[in-house]
């Protein structure tokens, strides 16, 4: 679960680590007041969606006058907003953030994940704040610096000064301090809060020494929700891909994808593979879906529809391996959720495994026009010829 910015800095100024001030605005004429609350000139207003790369993409605005604040707000609220990471069609803005302008005196990259080669959470700082992590990564790996983290032992003092010590210029006493206490209060959240990443880019230094999180990236392990229940309020469903959002309802693992070939496949595993030879056959998948081993009647007929409701899908392959998932119940499914919408598209099944022969023929049975391939291959090659 991915927190917005104001959410993450909210939980940030509780937890010890610096964040502008700020106020959080649904509407024009609450930039108005929030103008007077926050020290300034100069603000910043920040587009709250869920994807980063803002800044280039024209969703955080500088302003010098009060006027400018309601002006780049205006020009921000209920309007798409297309950054690097939001796909083409952007996403609306329905948040935007109004913060006082911090001086900036160095811009670092701070961020805590599980790193999986050593499965250790995983601190990661370098003096290339500000620019994507990934380009650094590319063009000068040797800026990214990494602490693993001993989990009996916890985040230690001297991983901090491992860190912040091998920067060139090593920073003033009193901004070394507050960035130690900045890095040791980042595990903290991560730890408490069931985080897989916590980001700040950029982590500043200002002239006076002290360090502030101007940016803040927070997302929550799913898995941990459970016992995160308080935080389950903070998720923002309108950020959402909506087939995702439907798929999520019915415990679908979905992924909207770019192509245009719909798949419907039990198994993670065979997922993968079903994408691969679509692609090897030279089409596109259109989406990710394991229905899964356990999926009921009900849940069949929730992914074929979502699938369905994808307006770019041009042609769906049925890849399924019954195994708990039987082929009849499979074969259900699918003419459930055919009697509900018309398949306006190509249907290819590939069926395998238990009751493999009574789903062929509830499929052949029902009406239903689909082209049957014998392996997984051949099924490939048949979706893709017909797009
Ligand atoms: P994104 O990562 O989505 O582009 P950021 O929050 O990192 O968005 O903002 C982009 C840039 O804007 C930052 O790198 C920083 O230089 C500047 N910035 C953001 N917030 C502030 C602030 N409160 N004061 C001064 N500069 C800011
Ligand atoms: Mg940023």
């Amino acid at each position: 679960m991915k927190l917005h910015e104001y959410q993450a800095k909210d939980i940030f100024g509780k937890s010890g680590i610096p964040v502008p001030n700020g106020q959080l605005v649904t509407a024009p004429d609450q930039a108005t007041k929030a103008v007077q609350i926050i020290n300034g000139p100069p603000w910043v207003i920040k587009a709250q969606v869920h994807a980063g790369g803002r800044g280039k993409g024209g969703g955080v605005k500088v302003a010098h006058y009060p006027y400018e604040v309601v002006t780049a707000t205006e020009t921000l609220l209920g309007k798409p907003l297309v950054t690097k990471q939001t796909g083409p069609d952007g996403v609306i803005v329905n948040q935007v953030l109004i913060e006082e302008g911090i001086e900036i005196d160095r811009e670092f990259y701070l961020s805590m994940v599980v790193d999986r080669a050593s499965a250790r959470p995983t601190m990661v700082f370098s003096q290339a704040g500000g620019m994507e992590i990934e380009e650094v990564a590319a063009v000068s790996p040797e800026l990214i610096l990494k602490e693993h983290i001993d989990p009996a032992a916890g985040w230690m003092p001297h991983q901090a000064r491992n860190l912040i010590y091998a920067l060139d210029p090593v920073p003033s006493p009193g901004a070394i301090k507050t960035l130690i206490s900045v890095m040791g209060n980042v595990y903290k959240v991560f730890m408490t809060l069931d985080c897989s990443m916590v980001e700040i880019n950029p982590l500043v230094t200002t002239m006076t020494g002290s360090a502030v999180a101007l940016d803040a990236k927070l997302i929550i392990d799913d898995n941990a929700l459970f016992r995160q229940k308080e935080l389950l309020q903070l998720d923002d469903p309108r950020e959402k891909e909506p087939l995702e959002l439907m798929a999520e309802k019915y415990d679908l693992n979905y992924i909207r994808l770019d192509g245009n070939i719909g798949a419907m496949v039990n198994g993670a595993g065979l997922a993968m593979a079903t994408m691969d030879v679509i692609k090897l056959a030279g089409a596109e998948p259109a989406n990710f879906l394991d229905v899964g081993g356990g999926a009921s009647e009900e849940m069949i007929t929730k992914g074929f529809e979502i699938i369905l409701e994808d307006r770019r899908v041009k042609a769906i392959l049925i890849n399924i391996f019954g195994g708990i998932l039987r082929c009849d119940v499979l074969a259900r499914g699918v003419l459930a959720a055919a009697k509900k919408t018309d398949i306006r598209v190509p249907l290819i099944v590939r069926l395998e495994g238990t009751n493999v022969d009574e789903g062929r023929k509830i499929l052949g049975n029902s009406g239903l026009r689909f082209l049957v391939a014998k392996d997984i291959a051949e099924a490939a090659e048949l979706v893709a010829k017909q797009v």
